[in-house]
């Protein structure tokens, strides 16, 4: 099958062409330097994505996190419902580990703002 991608290495934005069967890469062109080869080789194979999220905070406004970098996409909805079900002790700081190895990924859930106060985080 053919597919077709942009490259988001830099701003030039290549555009890259491959022809990929059955998860392998048979053919790929359209890179113009290794870091895009990287990257199409990556989105065409095992496809990552960073999260962005909130967690419900009872007594507080609600903590915005993010994986600290991408998780497999097949994995986003399982990583999702284990950063929801997330339990934090505030305070919170800016870039404080929340969750670590979230579902077995090996990438780190932090914390994209401070949260002050001593109540628990909840979700449901
Ligand atoms: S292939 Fe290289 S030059 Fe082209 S967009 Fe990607 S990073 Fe930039």
């Amino acid at each position: 099958m053919k597919r077709e991608i942009t490259c988001i290495g830099c701003p030039m934005g290549c555009l890259i062409s491959a022809e990929v069967e059955n998860g392998s890469i048979l053919s790929m062109s359209g890179y113009t330097c290794p870091r895009g080869e990287i990257y199409a080789k990556q989105e065409l194979t095992t496809p990552e994505r960073a999260i962005t999220t909130l967690i419900r905070c009872a007594g507080a406004t609600p903590l915005s996190v993010k994986t600290a970098s991408g998780v497999p996409k097949a994995k986003i909805p399982e990583c999702l419902a284990a950063i929801h079900a997330a339990k934090v002790t505030l305070p919170v700081k800016e870039g404080q580990v929340v969750l670590h190895n979230v579902c077995g990924t090996g990438v780190d859930v932090v914390a994209t703002r401070d949260i002050s106060g001593s109540w628990l985080m909840v979700s449901g």
